[in-house]
């Protein structure tokens, strides 16, 4: 079948939830796919962070291959021989003390409310289906009920109520609104260090500190949900680190599975994910052989710490090359470490028609909005692809 049949086989058969650029891919090595036709793209996404090590990072293959040939599943109901090992290891290499693995992103963050309410009600002693939630407009945080509940996206919210109750939600990098939605009920405050699918919003300096001190001074969590600024995306291993702060819980995800399979986990304080008991919980592949198998092998890549590094330098230099573009087609390039949004000035291409036109020139990113080009390169990538891909937003951008 070729790309044009494949598509429409697309869009007979699957729900038209997304909104995909037209091009079919079969393949993929490092920083480059290929597609049906054998035509090779540059990918500047990166499955959303998803991708952090490329396609097919020869040691997670590995790691993969060697556990499907040994065991993949036993739901929870049998202890195996890789969850323990990488629990210790995801707390090691976050500095947390225990770990609550899931598979989605999603499920990471309603675990993570879970977690948070009850500790609101057995420890902080919040009185009973009162407890309260502070959350950031313009947020993103998956896509279940509960979730999109406190969305502020009308796209992603209209139409699917009645809504869980329960979320405040105050301006993102606001901290004196996020003070006044504090009250004795509150159990958590829920933040992105770097908002993503609002456009790469890097929140003003010192917003995170004072979310820290407001969360400590009110007996309040910090809940950072690092699923796609995590993992050495914006060159530390969690983003919440360019400020010095700690949260009491981290949601993680899409890096977390190496592209090969869906891992999640919420990790933090022994002090609030000890208040889970059994039955409360769980999900029957949460933490599965196959998934910790896969998850141990992309510690130890994060554990060198040169995806970081390969971020921070990679990084620097596609900062200081897409500010040079502001005035030229760009109205502002925001971001940290290898991660970049990229607003288009008024008047110049919709970001979806900047999207088509570089998939033609053979670079793969996407836009957020109507305005924002989204461009977040595995951290695997060379600085001469980097590079290429940088010139060819520039030509399709300029004006
Ligand atoms: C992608 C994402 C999620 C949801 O992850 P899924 O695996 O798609 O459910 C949650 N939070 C943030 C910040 C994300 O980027």
């Amino acid at each position: 079948m070729n790309a044009a049949d494949l598509v429409a086989l697309d869009d007979e058969w699957s729900t038209h939830n997304y909104h995909p650029l037209p091009v079919v891919l079969s393949e993929g090595e490092g920083a480059w796919v290929t597609d049906v036709e054998g035509r090779r793209y540059l990918d500047f996404l990166a499955g959303y962070s998803a991708l952090n090590f490329g396609h097919r990072h020869p040691a997670l293959v590995a790691a993969a291959t060697e556990q499907l040939g040994r065991l993949t599943l036993t739901s929870r109901a049998f202890h195996h021989d890789q969850l323990g090992l990488f629990c210790r290891e995801l707390a090691e290499l976050t500095g947390t003390e225990m770990v609550l693995p899931m598979n989605s992103g999603a499920e990471a963050v309603e675990s993570a409310i879970k977690v948070a309410r009850k500790w609101a009600y057995r420890v902080k002693g919040v009185p009973d289906g009162k407890a309260e939630i502070v959350v950031a407009g313009s947020n993103f945080h998956g896509r279940t009920t509960t979730i999109i509940s406190f969305s502020t996206d009308e796209t992603a919210r209209a139409d699917f109520g009645p809504y869980t109750p329960g979320f405040q939600v105050v301006k993102y990098g606001d901290a004196q609104a996020l003070e006044a939605a504090i009250s004795p009920r509150t159990a958590a405050v829920l933040v992105e260090p770097v908002q993503g699918e609002a456009g790469v919003l890097v929140p003003p300096p010192g917003y995170l500190r004072e979310v820290r001190r407001l969360c400590d001074e009110h007996d309040v969590l910090l809940i950072a949900d690092e699923i796609q600024s995590g993992l050495a995306r914006t060159g530390t291993l969690f983003a919440a680190e360019h400020e010095g702060v700690r949260a009491d819980l981290y949601t993680l995800g899409k890096a977390l599975g190496g592209g090969i399979l869906p891992v999640s986990a919420v990790v933090g304080r022994r002090a609030v994910l000890g208040v889970l008991r059994p039955g409360e919980h769980g999900s029957t592949f949460g933490g599965n052989p196959l998934a910790c198998a896969v998850g141990r092998a992309v510690i130890r890549l994060l554990a060198t710490g040169e995806f970081q590094e390969r971020s921070r330098t990679l990084g620097a230099h596609l900062h200081a090359r897409l500010s040079e573009l502001v005035g030229s087609g760009v109205a502002e390039v925001r971001g940290r470490g290898l991660w970049a949004g990229v607003e288009i000035a008024p008047g110049g291409l919709a970001a979806r028609q900047a999207s088509e036109t570089l998939m033609a020139r053979g670079v793969l990113c996407k836009e957020t909005h109507d305005t924002t080009l989204r461009v977040a390169p595995p951290l695997v990538i060379s600085q001469e692809d980097l590079d290429h891909g940088i010139d060819t937003i520039a030509d399709v951008l300029a004006r």
